[in-house]
Formats: C-alpha cells, sequence, structure tokens
C-alpha cells in the first residue's frame, strides 16, 4: 500500500528540509513541486517566451520532461535530462515564478504530472496546494509555518551556502510579495487544508521541527 504526506507553506518554512529527512527515514519518494514550477519558469526564461504567450507555454509544457535523484550532495532536480538543480534557484526564477504558477496551463500540466509521480509508490510531495488540490486524500497533511522574519533568517542562510548574496530587506521583501501572490491567486492558492496538522517552527530548530513530523506519521501509519 502507498502512503502519501503532502507538506505545504509558504516560502522559507524548512519544507525541503523536512521532506527530504522523511524521506529518508521512511524510504518515501521526495518530491519538490516548487522545483517543478521553478523549471517550467526556467525553460520559458530561456525561450524568451513571454506570459501572455500561452500557445507557446503551452507547447513547452507537451515536451516537458522533469525528474529527481536522490545524490550524495542531495537531491537533484533535472529539466529534459539536464541537471538544472543550481539555475532553477536564481533571483531571476524567484522575481517572476509566481506569475508563472498562476497560469492555469502551468498547474494543470504540473498536477497531472504529480499524480503520475505518485503512482504506485509512497512519496512525500512539499509545495503549496498538496494538501488542498493535488492530494486532498493524503495519508498525512501538514502545514508548516513560521513568522516572515525568521523565514526570511533561514532563506538568508540557504542564500549563503549555495553563494547568493542579497541583503535581510531584499529577502523580506521577496517572502513577503510571493506569499502574498501565492496565497491570493484564484487556482490552488496557499491555504491551510481543513484537515491540516499545522507545525509551527518558528521557535523550532529542523530537527526538533522533523521530530514533531515523525510522530504525526507514525501514529498514521
Ligand atoms: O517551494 P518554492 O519556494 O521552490 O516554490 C516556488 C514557487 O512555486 C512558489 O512561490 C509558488 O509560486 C510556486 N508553487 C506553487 N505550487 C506548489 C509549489 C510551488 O504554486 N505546489
Amino acid at each position: 500500500m502507498s502512503f502519501i504526506v503532502a507538506i505545504d507553506g509558504p516560502a522559507g518554512t524548512g519544507k525541503g528540509t523536512i521532506a527530504s529527512l522523511v524521506s529518508k527515514k521512511f524510504g518515501f519518494l521526495n518530491v519538490d513541486t516548487g522545483a517543478m514550477f521553478r523549471c517550467v519558469t526556467l525553460e520559458i526564461i530561456r525561450r524568451k517566451i513571454e506570459l501572455h504567450e500561452i500557445e507557446k507555454i503551452e507547447e513547452l509544457l507537451n515536451k516537458i520532461e522533469i525528474s529527481f535523484k536522490e545524490e550524495s550532495n542531495g537531491q537533484r532536480v533535472f529539466l529534459n535530462g539536464e541537471d538544472v538543480s543550481t539555475e532553477i534557484r536564481t533571483k531571476q526564477i524567484t522575481d517572476i515564478i509566481s506569475e508563472v504558477s498562476k497560469i492555469p496551463q502551468v498547474r494543470g500540466r504540473l498536477l497531472e504530472l504529480q499524480r503520475d509521480l505518485a503512482k504506485g509508490q509512497s512519496i512525500v510531495m512539499e509545495g503549496r496546494d498538496i494538501g488542498t488540490v493535488v492530494f486532498p486524500n493524503a495519508d498525512v497533511k501538514i502545514y508548516l509555518d513560521a513568522s516572515a522574519e525568521e523565514r526570511t533568517r533561514r532563506r538568508i542562510r540557504q542564500n549563503e551556502e549555495k553563494g547568493i548574496k542579497m541583503s535581510y530587506e531584499e529577502v523580506l521583501e521577496s517572502v513577503i510579495k510571493r506569499d502574498k501572490i501565492d496565497s491570493e491567486r484564484e487556482i490552488a492558492p496557499l491555504r491551510k487544508a481543513d484537515d491540516a496538522i499545522l507545525v509551527d517552527g518558528t521557535n523550532m530548530s529542523i530537527d526538533e521541527c522533523a521530530d514533531v513530523v515523525y510522530k504525526i506519521i507514525e501514529e498514521k501509519m
């Protein structure tokens, strides 16, 4: 029997780290849906497509192939066979991604791909609409939250590890702006599912947060 864990929440709450730890502990496939939206955004930029050119975007979506591979240096993301793990995290992508993820055709195609990935295997999937739209019947739904200030500090630390330099104000502004667009969009907005368990990680370390999530999963299994 396959088991589905959905983790949603705003930017910078540590969803990716928690999903990766859950995947290792329980042997579940780890799917970072934000990375999928980032791949589409990268391809749009590379092909110099404007966001209103829907036919061109549809054509791109018909051909897109996204896959994940666990490697010693973490999870790698492949777009049409090319490792784009670093390239999809740049500011250029983050600046426009919330506009790309509003496009119904983009959400529709990624929804199909996300559901396909879960066929016949246990997964932990993280994003914004996993518990509400992608897997409304997920076995476990977690909504991970933290204050905007704490999320900003975490993003800055992550950025530093990746060699990306941005000021506190710049990151805070970007986090707040992205959350606003993500939670106010018409299709599949960022929202806690009614039956999701809220985990507020503001005053918790990643390990403490992971322990809370492990317990929730173990109780359900
Ligand atoms: O999780 P990450 O910060 O990489 O997500 C990047 C963006 O992708 C989000 O700000 C949101 O606009 C979009 N996204 C989404 N639905 C998901 C996952 C991500 O709209 N399930």
